[in-house]
């Protein structure tokens, strides 16, 4: 936990007093960067849109006082401008933007045209869980000279029911570190979770997985704020997640070396893992073949593909025998529907 780097500060920039005291509280908490929106996306007309540029002046004061530098958000070539132009060195691009190659790329170009070589991205995951764009969003970035980039994991709206305001859909993050290992890999548990009872427990897994750091929304009066009020901690409750993370959380694990290398239990049951994917994969392939057999009978025989009556049994079944042995009926769920969709198309 001591490595990991911890962005926090309130949604949106306010107004001098509020930006001040939280940075200062916030700071002393043990937060390595603050943050404060000033430019705010609302999804619809007539809420709080922040307060603008001047907010960039308070941002600026509180770097001096605090130490610690600001960030904020940018979503177009302008806000590029003005941000650096007041001393802004962390920027970040929220999940509306990164859903946007133009304006991507339109920020990127602007970086590159203020030849500043210091500066640290942070790149919000985009709204849906597509994995391309959010590695294109941070190849943009990088392709315009930045060194120091990081991907945000805020969660992403998928149209299923969550308890989170955005579904976390775990394997999207996980692919990316596959696919960028070298790019550090943050959660933001507030804007996943939308409600601040939630971040504790989502920052505890961030860094069970190894997530390399937290953006957190704190603020020095949430009950006050004038966006993302449910989702806000105080500076308190900021200080005592983080001190409770790095009792619960050995701080040097990120770093430790690969434990299989000298780890022989794990190891072993390493072997056991693989021997056992060995043999559910083989059977998905027989499975697989005699779903074909089925094909040709059901073509044999003019009838559909899709049993619609037969697949509701067979999802039925496993979904009871998934909650009998406390498996998640909804990832269980989502593992039928793969199995089925390919065994239709080895029936086609
Ligand atoms: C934010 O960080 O305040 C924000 C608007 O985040 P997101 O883009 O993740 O919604
Ligand atoms: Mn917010």
């Amino acid at each position: 936990m001591s490595e990991a780097l911890v962005i926090s500060g309130p949604c949106a920039a306010e107004s001098r007093e509020q930006v001040l005291t939280s940075a200062r509280q916030i700071a002393e908490a043990g937060a390595d960067i603050f943050r404060a929106g000033v430019w705010k996306p609302r999804t619809e007309p007539g809420g709080f849109e922040g307060v603008g540029e001047p907010a960039l002046e308070w941002l600026a004061e509180a770097q001096e006082i605090t130490g610690i530098p600001a960030a904020t958000e940018v979503a177009t070539r302008e806000h590029v401008r003005l941000a650096l132009k007041h001393g802004i060195r962390v920027l970040w691009l929220g999940a509306r933007t990164t859903t946007n190659p133009f304006l991507v790329q339109q920020i990127a170009d602007e970086i590159l045209h203020s030849s500043l070589t210091h500066l640290q991205i942070l790149i919000k995951n985009p709204v849906s869980p597509d994995l391309r764009l959010w590695k294109g969003a941070i190849e943009r970035i990088r392709q315009a000279g930045v060194t120091q980039v990081y991907a945000v994991h805020r969660g992403f709206q998928t149209g299923q029911p969550s308890p989170y305001r955005n579904a976390p859909v775990w394997s999207v993050p996980f692919a990316l570190k596959l696919e960028l290992p070298d790019v550090p890999l943050l959660l933001d548990p507030s804007h996943m979770a939308g409600d601040a009872a939630l971040v504790p427990e989502l920052s505890r897994q961030a860094m069970r997985l190894g997530y390399d750091g937290l953006m957190i929304e704190a603020h020095c009066c949430p009950a006050e704020a004038q966006s993302d009020r449910d989702q806000q901690l105080t500076p308190a409750e900021l200080g005592e997640l983080l001190s409770s993370l790095r009792d619960s959380v050995n701080p040097s694990f990120r770093n430790s070396v690969d434990p299989s290398v000298r780890n022989s239990d794990l190891s072993a049951l390493r072997a056991r893992l693989d021997e056992t994917d060995d043999t559910l994969f083989l059977l998905l392939l027989q499975r697989m073949q005699i779903s074909r057999q089925i094909g040709d009978y059901k073509r044999a025989h003019n009838l559909p593909i899709l049993q619609e009556k037969r697949y509701a049994e067979l999802v039925q079944k496993r979904l009871d025998w998934a909650r009998q042995n406390r498996l998640d009926p909804d990832t269980i769920r989502r593992i039928l529907d793969a199995i089925h969709e390919e065994s239709c198309r080895w029936q086609l």
